[in-house]
This record gives C-alpha cells, sequence and structure tokens, in this order.
C-alpha cells in the first residue's frame, strides 16, 4: 500500500487528501484503514505524530460519503483535551472539505454562546462530535445527543485520558450510546488499564501495534548534564548559535520557569511566546496559532502542549528540565520529526534528574547522547552521580513500564 489511491476513497475525500499533500499512508493508516473500512473494532497502539487521526477520519468519512448519507450523529470522538479536539476538528475540515459533514468541537471553557452553539449543533445531529468527557456529560445529562445514527465512537490518546481520571466519565458516556456500534481506540501505551478498558468496551478487536514507546525515527536526540544555575546561559547560548531555526519549542516542568525564560528571551530579542495554565483560552489560542503561523520563532510551554498538539515541522525541541513521566518525554520529543521529517531534541539534566533520565533511557531503550557543555559555562555534574539503586525501586518502573508494553 503505497499510494492513498490504493485505498479507492470517494473522488472528493481524494481531491482532499491530495491537496493536503499526502501521498503515501503512514504505517498506521496502512494498517487501521482496511479495518475501520471493514467495521472492525479496534485497538491501535500508536502515539501522536503516526499520522493516526486521518486512519480513524478517512475511513469514516469514506463511509458517510460513498452512501450519501449526512444526516444525524455518525462519528463521537472522544479526546482528552481541547486542544487536541480542536486539532481534530481542523483535520475534519481539511478532509471534508468538498463534503457537506457537519462537525462540532466540544470543549469546557468558553463563553454561554459557545455553550449555546455547541447545545444546537448537538441537538440538530451534526455528523461528526469531537469532545472532552466532561463537557460532553453535562450535554448527555441534559438529554441534548442524539446517538440514534451513531457508527463510530473514537477514543483518541485512550491512555492520556485515564491518566487524567477520566474512567468514569467514559463508562457513562458509552452507557448513553448505542451498543451496535464500531469502537476505535487509540493509545500510546498499553499499561493493562488500557488492556481492561479495551475488553469492556470493545468487541472482538483487531489488535495494530505501531510504536512501542519510542520517538520517530529521525529525531535526532541530545541531552546536556547542567547545573540550574548554568541553564538559563546554556539556553541563550544554544539559541542565539540557531537563528536559522524557524520553530523551537522549550518546555518546562513548572509556570514559573516558563514565565521567566518567555521574559528572558523576550528581553534578548527573540520573538517568542509562552503558553501556561494562567493564560485563558482564548489567549493559548492566539499564540498556539502565532507559533504555528511562523509568527513567533519560539514557543515556551508547560506540558499542557506536549501532548496530542499538531504543530508541523518543529526544528527544535528542548525539554528546560526531564519530564518527571518517562512516557512524556516520548511525547515531547514527538513534537519534532512529525511524520517521516527529522528534528532535533535536546534535553538539560540537573543532578536531581539524572535518575529520571535514566528512566527514560529505560523505556526508549537506548542511551541518549551526553554533549559536553561550552567550556565558558564550566561543568555539569557527572553523569555517574545518580546514586546506587536501593531495592531497585525507582529503576525498576520504567524498566517494568516497557517490559509490560512489549510484552517481555
Ligand atoms: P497525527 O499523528 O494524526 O497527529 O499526525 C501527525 C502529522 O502528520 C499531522 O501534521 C498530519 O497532518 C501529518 N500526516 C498524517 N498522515 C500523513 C501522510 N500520510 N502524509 C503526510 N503527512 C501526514
Amino acid at each position: 500500500m503505497n499510494n492513498f489511491k490504493d485505498f479507492n476513497f470517494h473522488p472528493l475525500i481524494q481531491e482532499s487528501i491530495d491537496a493536503m499533500g499526502y501521498f503515501k499512508p503512514t504505517p498506521v493508516q496502512v494498517k487501521t484503514i482496511p479495518l475501520i473500512l471493514n467495521n472492525k473494532d479496534l485497538i491501535a497502539c500508536a502515539q501522536t505524530g503516526t499520522g493516526k487521526t486521518a486512519a480513524f477520519l478517512l475511513p469514516v468519512l469514506q463511509k458517510i460519503a460513498e452512501n450519501e448519507n449526512y444526516y444525524g450523529t455518525r462519528l463521537l470522538v472522544i479526546v482528552p483535551t481541547r486542544e487536541l479536539a480542536m486539532q481534530i476538528d481542523q483535520h475534519v475540515q481539511g478532509f471534508s472539505y468538498h463534503i457537506p459533514v457537519s462537525c462540532i468541537a466540544v470543549y469546557g471553557g468558553g463563553d454561554g454562546e459557545t455553550w449555546d452553539q455547541q447545545k444546537s449543533a448537538i441537538a440538530s445531529g451534526v455528523n461528526i462530535i469531537i469532545a472532552t468527557p466532561g463537557r460532553l456529560i453535562s450535554l448527555i445529562g441534559l438529554d441534548y445527543l442524539k446517538s440514534d445514527s451513531l457508527q463510530t465512537l473514537v477514543l483518541d490518546e485512550a491512555d492520556r485520558m485515564l491518566d487524567m481520571g477520566f474512567y468514569d466519565d467514559i463508562i457513562k458516556i458509552i452507557n448513553a450510546l448505542p451498543k451496535k456500534r464500531q469502537t476505535l481506540m487509540f493509545s500510546a501505551t498499553m499499561p493493562p488499564k488500557i488492556r481492561q478498558l479495551a475488553k469492556k468496551i470493545l468487541t472482538e478487536p483487531e489488535e495494530v501495534n505501531i510504536s512501542i514507546a519510542k520517538p520517530a525515527e529521525g529525531v535526532l536526540q541530545g541531552a546536556y548534564l547542567v547545573h540550574d544555575n548554568q541553564k538559563q546561559a546554556l539556553i541563550m547560548d544554544l539559541l542565539h548559535d540557531k537563528p536559522d531555526l524557524k520553530s523551537i519549542l522549550i518546555f518546562s516542568a513548572t509556570r514559573k520557569n516558563v514565565k521567566v525564560l518567555h521574559k528572558q528571551l523576550k528581553s534578548d530579542g527573540f520573538s517568542c511566546g509562552a503558553i501556561h495554565s494562567d493564560l485563558e483560552q482564548h489567549e493559548r489560542i492566539s499564540v498556539l496559532n502565532d507559533f504555528k503561523n511562523r509568527k513567533l520563532q519560539i514557543l515556551v510551554a508547560t506540558d499542557i502542549v506536549s501532548r496530542g498538539i499538531d504543530i508541523d515541522s518543529i526544528d527544535l525541541v528542548i525539554n528546560y528540565d526531564v519530564p518527571s513521566d518517562a512516557e512524556d518525554y516520548v511525547h515531547r520529543v514527538g513534537r519534532t520529526a512529525r511524520a517521516e521529517m527529522t528534528g532535533v531534541a535536546l534535553t538539560f539534566i540537573n543532578n536531581r534528574e539524572i535518575r529520571s533520565f535514566q528512566n527514560i533511557e529505560d523505556l526508549i531503550g537506548s542511551k541518549v547522547h551526553k554533549i559536553p557543555l561550552p567550556p565558558h559555562l564550566g561543568n555539569g555534574p557527572d553523569y555517574h552521580e545518580a546514586k546506587p539503586h536501593k531495592s531497585g525501586k525507582d529503576k525498576s518502573k520504567g524498566k517494568q513500564k516497557f517490559r509490560k508494553r512489549t510484552g517481555k
């Protein structure tokens, strides 16, 4: 399957695929599209950046278009965050440009007008709903959802939703849907709780496994061992050294760091924006759009944007600190080298984070190259400083997770 044309999509959908510049399907698309067209239930282990959104949207749109039946709610996609909901909505707009499919992204926040729009779209049987669990439950509670025509339910980033405590909400939503439906579950990882959920809600699912938790190929990964008081100087060095890079994403664990870095970068003359949870939703969207449209060269962000957000062709990701959850590293690094492009990901490791970084290396199954600090910054911490693992507890965490995932 080397070409989208082999799927024989409706000509008006194929036209949109061409317009979006997709020629060759990605591996997750090759494996899942025929199964979804064949009405199978599916559990797919695929991280963001693999092309999973098109993998489920295209066959569902095909089913709607081939019958030319644009009546009623046919697809419900449940997602963990509003950012992901908006991103999938944008994909729908792209793929359904030439067909009269209606779609709404439904998420919390917003004003009374947004709520009214969501309410009336859902009540009128909009074809595609992309929703975060909380807001959808409110709408179901008020009896707005008309799910009689529902054909397909997608749970996207299912592991993330469970991490965020949405299990009960998901079950409540599913109980409000017709039993006869196709259910597709996408998850970056397959911990036991995901398997349990799959057992509960899927019927004889096909299983597709695209990724173990590894950053996409094509990402060059490097790390600096650096003391906290050297980090700011190092980042300034790196950024001044790379004026050609158009899109740089910097992650930091805390709002405080994000704000400090943002201020410093701006005062050094960089075109830079910041996203953290103190911002209103409309402010976040506007910064994100400016970054996507290349009006901003650098975006500094807390973890909110690390998963599920589709920003094309980021040249460089910098982890200003080591993410405490090893899987978040994979998601952050996944911002670069999307869909078979190349990118660079650099991580700053201080002496307290060495062990967390070792967990990451265990998880991804390889050592990340440690780059020496520029000499004028002095020495950083020694990588072997991490204390031996007492009872193996910390270190085994990453290994156990990896083993569970790969079944080794
Ligand atoms: P996703 O994993 O769905 O978030 O997709 C990651 C990125 O890859 C998005 O920017 C998509 O537009 C892009 N993409 C998905 N499938 C393809 C494809 N077959 N060819 C080129 N780009 C793609």
